[in-house]
């Protein structure tokens, strides 16, 4: 037992619970809350909307989200407060990078970078008392690290191991681009157990998947249900790691964003929505029973979705 930094002050890891490792109340780009709220259809209503979608997510049974939404996703963590306040969800919020760095950011070192990154663990976000709980890095697009992708890295482990708060990620599955995280953090020090390798589930290569774990990662099958591949090799990847004996490395999500300026305003919400009309109630209403079908227990599936994020926050 022990206890982490949530959006509305310490959690404990005990009552953690079912909990969403990867997902966002909202993504747009930077600023983007600041001087564009009617976007979404205003403030007030969107974190009114919010709010009822993590609410009848806790009444079936999610008790924790974490929120893996950066400064270059546009997050605003006094509305992530507001949603987690007016939900009674318990809400994790994070620090570090995802994949779009302002002229102002890029041009920072590593060192200035994971003194921000620090700041937001230890002081707080935004001007706020607001502590991050979790840091993020994202790569991807380029089976290299871009050079500002590298600085992030090395940001991102330093601040770890400045902080002891663990890692997720955002890696290019297709491109392996784990293995790339891997040597970084290998190179700074960083124990892979404090890591998430996300995304993971855009592969069923399970060189990649087995590779992570085998170096002692977790990893992420944290964009349920959809893209390529489809739902059903999700799930059979999944089930197959599992009969591998990799069911203590795995936590779940669904990355899907409660709106994301990101896309065409066309398909923000009837896409999506299409794609998962379950929303962040999908893994334990599709996925979960799913996982079932192939053989996996309910014992293993209170595992992924409730010991594994308990045991990966406790470190
Ligand atoms: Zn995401």
């Amino acid at each position: 037992m022990s206890t982490i930094n949530g959006v509305l002050g310490p959690l404990d890891t005990a009552d953690l619970g079912f909990t969403l490792m990867h997902e966002h109340v909202a993504g747009a780009s930077a600023g983007f809350w600041q001087v564009w709220p009617e976007l979404f259809g205003g403030r007030e209503e969107f974190s009114n909307y919010a709010a009822g979608v993590l609410r009848d997510a806790k009444a079936t049974g999610v008790q924790t989200f974490v929120d893996v939404t950066t400064i270059d996703l546009g997050r605003d963590i006094r509305l992530i407060r507001d949603v987690a306040e007016r939900s009674g969800m318990n809400v994790v919020a994070c620090t570090g990078h995802w994949l779009d760095p302002s002229r102002s950011m890029a041009a920072r070192t590593v060192e200035e970078l994971t003194s921000l990154f620090v700041k937001e663990i230890e002081q707080g976000i935004e001007g706020t008392e607001i502590k991050a709980g979790i840091l993020k890095l994202a790569n991807d697009v380029t089976p290299q690290l871009s050079s500002f992708g590298e600085k992030a890295a090395r940001a991102v482990a330093k601040a770890h191991l400045a902080t002891g708060i663990p890692i997720t990620t955002h890696a290019g599955a297709k491109l392996e681009i784990g293995f790339r995280q891997a040597e970084v953090f290998e190179q700074e020090g960083v124990d892979p157990k404090h890591v998430i390798i996300g995304h993971s589930d855009d592969t069923d290569s399970l060189h990649y998947l087995g590779g992570l774990m085998d170096k002692g990662y977790w990893v992420g099958l944290d964009r349920l249900p959809s893209g390529d591949p489809p739902f059903a090799v999700r799930v059979d990847t999944c089930a197959a790691l599992i009969e591998r004996g990799y069911a203590d490395q795995l936590v779940l999500s669904h990355d899907f964003p409660l709106d994301i300026a990101l896309a065409p305003t066309a398909l923000r919400g009837s896409e999506w929505s299409k794609r998962n009309p379950d929303g962040i109630q999908f893994i334990h209403r599709r996925f979960l029973p799913a996982l079932q079908e192939r053989g996996v227990s309910q014992a293993v599936c209170e595992q992924l979705t409730v010991d594994n994020p308990r045991r990966f926050f406790e470190g």
